[in-house]
């Protein structure tokens, strides 16, 4: 089954709005198992409306087409997309009614001309209700081949998407496509290639894709079969056999679980409380931790602590260890981890001190040297990294790496999870 993207609109061409819709969609059509070999942007113009969807008529099964559908007259896509497939336009009053009721909910009571031209539908057409907004989603269907339409404002297509369209795309693929994911950190991705190496060459179904991010690698295990059931059954072993590969590297099999939410999830799990000290990264670990609904569970409170006067005052870091070993040393990161467990009472501290430059490095402290401290019923272990790149890659890095060494000293105090 062959899917084709085309997003209408001339804010795109001129790069006044970026095209989210269509990475949204083309994401959600890659797990789909659908293919996808052509993505077009085309101003709000009917010639070259008209012609694009000639084309992707030509050599697609689905065509997916967003924006245009508005009440004004730059708004052409249903217009054009119903002559080319030969479907006239008529009047669809259920539709005019929830156009009616969508004014008389909305601050906007008056409801201009222009509006009920979104009434009209080709014939035949299936009418997909947007809740959100007075554009229907429409699904055209000729000859093996359909067309649907969807609203560009993200917040009316998402949910008209999960809703309607999804389950559609569906019905429309004869067999199932299922995906786990598998997140690694602590491995760079061509370690992780490596250690798979003879599980992708002999891969057909399920296959396996890895998708590197900042410190983590990502591996989808995707299996096409005729119901989920036997889809989930050829995932499952695959799964399995990772985990074991990857042992503790595993930080989650769960599509939408991030490292911050595995890392307050295992703190919960233990009871614990954890802090944070920070320097060069000034608050973006605390950042991540809080992003997490539910953190104020384990954090209640972080340091920033910038300068070596606030390591002292805050984290009681000793002047002889700043002066003799410096502000990024080992012995300061040390000291930074117990004093910030000291003052916040709380059973861990994580402590990160880096050079995120671009000046201040040296021979022997090199810009991206960085070290971290992590602090746990009375004991601190320390780490030292060597980061490459600008410096908020750097200051990325160090945040990554410091919640994957937090996830690391509490499954060695506690045994695996
Ligand atoms: P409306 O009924 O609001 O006029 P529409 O279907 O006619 O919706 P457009 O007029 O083409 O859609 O776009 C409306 C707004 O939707 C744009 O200003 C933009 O904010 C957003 N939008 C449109 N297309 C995209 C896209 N491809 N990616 C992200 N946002 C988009």
């Amino acid at each position: 089954m062959v899917v084709e993207l085309i997003s209408v609109g001339t804010e795109l061409l001129l790069g006044n709005i970026v095209n989210t819709n269509a990475q949204f969609l083309a994401e959600k059509c890659a797990l789909l198992g659908l293919s996808m070999y052509h993505q077009t942007v085309v101003g709000d113009n009917k010639e070259r409306l008209a012609q694009c969807i000639r084309t992707a008529l030509g050599r697609a099964d689905v065509l997916i087409l967003t924006g245009g559908l508005g009440p004004t007259e730059d708004d052409l896509t249903k217009e054009v997309c119903a002559e080319v497939m030969g479907f006239p336009l008529k009047e669809d009053p259920h539709t005019r009614e929830r156009i009616q009721e969508y004014f008389n909910n909305s601050v906007y009571k008056k409801i201009t001309e222009n509006n009920w031209k979104q009434a009209m539908v080709p014939e035949g057409a299936k009418v997909l209700d947007n809740h959100n907004g007075t554009a229907p989603g429409l699904i055209l269907e000729k000859d093996e081949t359909s067309a649907i339409l969807l609203p560009g404002p993200p917040n009316e297509l998402y949910p008209l998407f999960y809703e309607q369209v999804y389950p559609y795309l569906q019905s429309l693929c004869p067999e199932k496509i299922i995906s786990r994911m598998v997140k690694i950190c602590g491995c760079g991705e061509s370690m992780v290639e490596e250690k798979i190496l003879d599980l992708i060459d002999s891969q057909t179904n399920p296959t396996i894709a890895t998708y590197a991010k900042t410190g983590e690698v990502h591996l989808r295990v995707t299996a096409k079969a005729p119901n989920a059931d036997a889809a989930e059954k050829l995932i499952k072993p695959v799964v399995k056999e990772l985990k074991r590969r990857f042992g503790s590297n595993v930080y989650s099999v769960k599509e939408d679980e991030t490292l911050e939410m595995a890392v307050v999830r295992l703190l919960k799990k233990h009871e614990l409380t954890v802090t944070t000290a920070e320097s060069c990264t000034g608050g973006l670990l605390a950042g991540r931790i809080v992003n997490v609904p539910g953190a104020s569970e384990v954090f209640r409170e972080g340091f920033i602590t910038y300068s070596n006067k606030a390591k002292r005052k805050i984290l009681d870091v000793n002047k002889s260890t700043l002066k003799k070993y410096g502000a990024v040393s080992k012995e300061t990161a040390k000291e930074m981890a117990a004093g910030g467990a000291f003052a916040a009472d709380a059973d861990i501290c994580i402590a990160i001190t880096g050079l995120a430059g671009p000046d201040g490095g040296t021979e022997e402290k090199p810009v991206g040297l960085v070290y971290m401290a992590c602090y746990l019923a009375g004991n601190v272990t320390v780490e030292k990294y060597q980061f490459k790149g600008n410096r908020n890659k750097v200051r990325e890095q160090s945040v990554v790496r410091s919640l994957d060494f937090l996830r690391r000293t509490v499954l060695e105090y506690y045994g695996k999870e």
